[in-house]
């Protein structure tokens, strides 16, 4: 009974690709006018829904902050540093908050209800939109 033996030896010299797609914050020069705040306006990901106009926050890097996973999304939890902050809070063309976990609200796009895209800071109110989990357009 020795007809087991199907030695199975992939040897398949497969070119794997590894170039991996090179950050694209560096192409995009963290995307800042001259006064230091946001050049392009800044979009929800997912449904295209206006977040903020040019000229409105500044990009500000944080110690380390976890936004948990975007469910419908597939986004998974990450730790954000980049954000742009935003002051008040009617300085956004669409915004909505989502649950509140210790000091912090969460942020949503108000259009399809898709977040966290950042979170709100219940201290001094000040939000903070991660750089990564938006996008952004000229238009
Ligand atoms: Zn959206």
């Amino acid at each position: 009974m020795d007809d087991n033996q199907t030695k199975i030896e992939s040897n398949t010299d497969s070119n794997i690709d590894q170039a991996k797609a090179s950050s694209t914050l560096d192409s995009q020069q963290e995307r800042l006018d001259v006064e230091g705040k946001n050049r392009d306006f800044i979009r929800c990901t997912f449904c295209s829904c206006l977040i903020l106009r040019p000229s409105i926050a500044a990009l500000t890097e944080k110690s380390e902050i976890n936004l948990p996973k975007i469910e419908r999304a597939k986004v998974e939890e990450s730790s954000c540093r980049k954000f742009w902050l935003v002051q008040d809070i009617y300085q956004f063309e669409n915004l909505s908050f989502s649950r509140t976990v210790d000091d912090m609200k969460y942020l949503a796009c108000a259009e399809c209800d898709i977040g966290p895209i950042g979170y709100q800071d219940q201290s001094d109110k000040t939000s903070y939109i991660a750089f990564e989990r938006v996008s952004y357009t000229e238009k």
